[in-house]
């Protein structure tokens, strides 16, 4: 009976505990969130659309369903921006979780995408339904397991228009820089053929570094480091997605996302192209990441 008992144990433990990991992030959901903000309907999300609205809407729903506060009066936060066609508008869409901690952790997504152009629908499903499903599979997951710091989700509008949403919220901050602990950006995290995702970041700020060193022994995907040094040339992502404005006002980031495929800013990047194992994974990554700095980092 002892005897049968460690072998039940020992496949208890070896078979159960990996697949445990895997369920902080339910993976039908994600993907089904992500379907839907790829889907036609929303018609590649592009600013000032009616398919931009309806995501955002998608995204204030859900944030509501999670019991996730609004930072001000409401989950909105419109701005203005100018490009060579003139002012544009748009919205970010913010949440919050309160931890004992005002120190804050930032964990952000672009929903916005490249629209409809011509005759064709620029889904964007990896660019960047799939951050964007990633934050609310994160924010799902404090909902229930209630944070350390306070987590501020939100997802920026205008990043394909030159981060516009990320630069009025860093512009105009509705709190004290020193209570951010740093941003937690995803841009792509849905599929690559190596089954790598890359953490930046940690060259500019190595107490981060640290975590992830961490984080890649039991990782449930190959995580890799770099991508954030001139030296990378035109990999040095440094200031590639919404992370950049935050970088520029000296606030610490890990920045998630795949290298370039062949279906980047094209038509082509739908959802029948996403890896639905491989964006578990990188969620389930991205969240232990998060997990730990919550744990850690003071
Ligand atoms: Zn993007």
């Amino acid at each position: 009976m002892k005897y049968f008992r460690s072998i039940l144990l020992a496949f208890l433990v070896g078979s159960f505990l990996p697949s445990l990991s895997q369920e902080l992030v339910d993976k039908e959901e994600l993907i089904k969130d992500l379907n839907y903000l790829a889907s036609d309907e929303l018609g590649g999300r592009g600013n000032g659309s009616e398919g931009n609205e309806k995501a955002r809407e998608f995204i204030a729903d859900r944030f509501e369903g999670l019991a996730l506060t609004p930072l001000q009066d409401q989950y909105f936060q419109p701005f203005s921006f100018t490009t060579r066609a003139g002012s544009k508008q748009g919205v970010n869409v913010i949440g919050c979780i309160k931890g004992a901690s005002e120190k804050k952790i930032i964990i952000t997504a672009h929903y916005d995408h490249l629209g409809i152009r011509g005759d064709k629908t620029f889904n964007g499903a990896d660019d960047n339904a799939s951050g964007v499903a990633g934050i609310l599979a994160i924010a799902r997951y404090y909902s229930i397991n209630k944070p350390n710091n306070t987590l501020i989700f939100i997802a920026f509008d205008a990043e394909e228009m030159g981060l516009q949403g990320a630069r009025h919220f860093v512009k105009n901050l509705p709190f004290k820089k020193t209570e951010i602990l740093l941003n937690v950006n995803l841009d792509m995290v849905g599929r690559d053929d190596n089954n790598r995702i890359f953490a930046s970041g940690g060259s500019h700020y190595p107490h981060l570094r640290s975590v992830l060193e961490k984080i890649k022994e039991k990782a449930p995907v190959t995580l890799m480091m770099g991508n954030d040094q001139p030296s990378d040339g035109h990999n040095d992502w440094t200031l590639s997605s919404d992370h950049g404005p935050f970088h520029q006002k000296g606030i610490p980031f890990i920045y998630f996302g795949v290298e370039d495929h062949p279906d980047y800013h094209k038509d082509t990047d739908t959802a029948d192209k996403i890896k639905p194992a491989f964006f578990q994974s990188t969620v389930t990554t991205i969240l232990q990441t998060v997990d730990e700095i919550d744990q850690t980092i003071r």
